[in-house]
């Protein structure tokens, strides 16, 4: 992280809306300046109340937010220096796009001249040096978007919320709307705290990404740390896909651990949340990790499966197996030469190296009564 002090932090945040339920049971987090945070999760996982708890606009139940190590909570939410996008545009549509712009300076009493050039700059940021005497309402969903982006950025604001902010856009503009904000991410360097439930725009768009669930954390990190070495089930679900296997922990070491497969087969994996010999564990294995024994030789791990059936995608292909207690497998396999033709019903070994693998807490299933 740059500096010797996180520019924002949470620290053991906590908040409920009913003096009952807490919605944010215990959010920690620190955020360089500059950073590109995304907070990602299911609904009503608590992301949402997080960001109305830095904005200003809810109390924190308990716990404190700093920003450049400064209590917020006590300073109302115009004097944050934080702007804001939301799904719904929240332009005010009697004033025109000029306007619109405008007024964030206005409130801030600058002067008319340096508003204009503001406003003239930023609509040349956005592209939309042509709209700027249209109304909200005679604009596209895209260029609405990009006015709003263009509020909430032209007062210099030091932390830039948005949440689902590309949520009512189609996904063709969607996308380059998520290239749009990283461009004025990075030209411009603000900080940014976004929320979305959609993980690809999680893990193109983000430095780090904190995944919510029940008002919980589960993982903070970069994409690819999230994505190769999920910590726990929750985690290896949410963000992409991943083979399941269930076996028990049977031996334990500094990375990695034995797991005795419920066919019998021993495999190794990299140590997660599950450490004991003895546990249930779930070893997973995202499908592109899992290819055809030829491709590995006799370097990794193997399970026997039986092909079921394959899907054509184009740039690959998808292979559905089922090993011999019934547990589905699937394999992505780049669309070339390797793509093997099998029968249906063929038994195969199926084969990923120790390290493509993490070995996670399985809570048992409860036996019914
Ligand atoms: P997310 O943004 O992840 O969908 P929210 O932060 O909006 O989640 O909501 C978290 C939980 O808090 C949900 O159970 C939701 O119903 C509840 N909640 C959100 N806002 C309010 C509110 N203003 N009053 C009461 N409950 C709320
Ligand atoms: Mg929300």
């Amino acid at each position: 992280m740059a500096g010797d002090k996180a520019f924002l932090q949470f620290i053991q945040v906590k908040k409920t809306y009913d003096h009952r339920t807490l919605v944010v049971k215990d959010f920690n987090l620190e955020v360089a300046k500059g950073e590109f945070i995304t907070l990602l999760g299911p609904s009503g996982s608590g992301k949402t109340t997080c960001l109305m708890m830095l904005a200003g606009f809810e109390d924190v139940t308990s716990g404190e937010i700093l920003i450049n190590g400064r209590q917020v909570t006590s300073i109302p939410p115009y004097e944050r220096n934080i702007g804001m996008v939301f799904q719904q545009y929240a332009l005010f549509p009697h004033m025109t796009i000029r306007e619109n712009l405008a007024y964030p300076l206005k409130i801030r009493k600058q002067p008319r001249q340096a508003i204009n050039a503001k406003v003239n700059e930023y609509l040349a940021l956005v592209e939309l040096q042509d709209f700027a005497n249209r109304y909200p309402g005679q604009l596209s969903g895209g260029q609405r978007q990009r006015v709003a982006l263009a509020r909430a950025l032209i007062f210099a604001p030091d932390i830039v919320l948005m949440d689902e902010p590309l949520g009512a856009l189609d996904k063709k503009l969607r996308e380059q709307m998520q290239f749009e904000i990283k461009r004025l991410h990075e030209q411009l360097g603000f900080t940014v705290i976004y929320v979305t439930h959609d993980q690809t725009e999680a893990l193109t768009m983000s430095d780090r990404i904190a995944v919510f669930n029940q008002g919980i954390v589960q993982q903070c990190a970069p994409p690819h740390v999230l994505y190769e070495r999920p910590a726990n089930l929750f985690v290896a679900d949410f963000i992409g896909e991943s083979n399941k296997l269930s076996g028990r922990i049977e031996a334990v070491d500094d990375q990695e651990v034995s797991v005795r497969l419920s066919d019998g087969a021993l495999v190794r994996a990299r140590k997660a949340n599950c450490t004991q010999v003895g546990q249930p564990t779930t070893v997973s294995v995202r499908p592109e990790k899992l290819t055809f024994t030829d491709r590995l030789g006799n370097a990794g791990n193997q399970v026997r499966a039986r092909f079921l059936t394959s899907h054509y995608v184009g740039e690959y292909i998808r292979y559905h197996f089922a090993t011999a207690d019934g547990t589905e497998l699937v394999v992505k396999n780049m669309n070339d030469s390797s793509a093997p033709r099998l029968e249906p019903q063929q038994e195969i070994s199926l084969a990923w190296l120790p390290q493509d693998s993490q070995a996670l807490d399985r809570p048992e299933a409860p036996t019914p009564s």
